[in-house]
């Protein structure tokens, strides 16, 4: 048995991020502290992320508050599957009590840098390139009309070295059409590894189909937010990329059967979570044993992340359980 308590925590963006889905201020989600009876202590994550079909931070606050109290193992591995984000957070934290508790961060060259949206990526694409030393940037698209975004896309390319890999994220936001714009371009410039979700997920045959006409890799990830979605979009014939977010996806334990079972080629990719999310997402990571493709994991740069006792200041500051 474990007894366990949890606190929620907001933490802003130190930009707004803007995507298809609007624009992403402050991060909130809820940290959960089980102990074990021999006293030691294993931390996890709730980072939800409802655009996507997770459960909304008050359906899992109040999930929470519902659980039973000391927590048996048999609880955590039975959270429902409509609270994947909880999943994840508790299966995090009973790993944490076994596995040694630091963060492992990877080299810079093996994260995919998140660079601001639209003209936003300008004024600092200088200090940036000079900054990071990884070859794999990712880019928002389908936030402003086909014409700008091809337009500063044009620019974008030209500052860019040539070695480099962009992903182009569109969340879901583009047409048919424009999607086949952007794969022909994607295919004659071959600067671009892949472009993500050009489609909402209930054009998942458009996307199959466009897999099928160009050459340049299409992800999904809307379209596969958690287990029985991606073994869905397999069992149908998706033979692409499939971006996974590991605060979002479910069970841990799970997602391991899942890559076991078939052959994905996955992107392990972050919610915005913080360092305890972080750990689980990174190990799981490491877990996984193709590791060509970079992890959409260089995000560092859009939160403060000087104070080094947010945690314990959290849990004196506040009581939620
Ligand atoms: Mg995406």
């Amino acid at each position: 048995m474990y007894f366990w308590q949890f606190r929620v925590y907001q933490r802003p963006l130190l930009h707004p991020l803007q995507t298809h889905h609007g624009l992403w201020e402050i991060r909130e989600g809820i940290i959960i502290r089980l102990e074990a009876e021999d006293g030691r202590i294993g931390w996890g994550e709730i980072a939800p992320l409802p655009e996507f079909g997770s459960e909304t931070l008050s359906a899992a606050i109040l999930f929470c508050q519902s659980l039973e109290n000391p927590l048996s193992i048999n609880s955590i591995f039975s959270i429902p599957e409509q609270f994947p984000a909880c999943q994840f957070a508790f299966e995090s934290a009973l790993e944490d009590l076994s596995i040694e508790n630091q963060l492992r961060e990877l080299e810079p060259k093996n994260y995919s840098y998140l660079l601001p949206t639209g003209t936003a990526v300008f004024p600092c694409l200088d200090d940036i390139l000079a900054a990071n030393q990884t070859n794999t940037y990712k880019w928002k698209i389908a936030v402003n009309s086909l014409k700008q975004e091809l337009n500063l896309f044009e620019k974008l390319i030209d500052r860019l070295p040539r070695e480099i890999k962009l992903r182009l994220d569109a969340n879901g936001g583009l047409s048919i059409a424009d999607s086949k714009i952007w794969l022909k371009i994607a295919d004659e410039c071959q600067i671009i590894e892949f472009i993500e979700q050009p489609l909402p997920p209930s054009q998942w045959l458009e996307m199959l189909q466009l897999s099928q006409d160009f050459t340049t890799g299409i992800a999904l990830d809307e379209s596969v937010a958690n287990l029985r979605q991606i073994e869905e979009c397999y069992q149908r014939g998706w033979r692409g990329i499939f971006v996974i977010k590991p605060a979002i996806t479910g069970s841990i334990q799970g997602l391991r059967n899942l890559w076991k079972k078939y052959p994905l080629d996955l992107v392990f990719s972050s919610v915005l979570e913080t360092n305890i999310g972080r750990k689980s997402a990174l190990r799981l990571a490491q877990e996984y044993p193709k590791k060509e493709r970079a992890l959409g994991f260089g995000v560092q740069q859009w939160f403060n992340d000087s104070d080094p006792d947010w945690l314990e200041k959290l849990w004196t500051t506040s009581a939620n359980n």
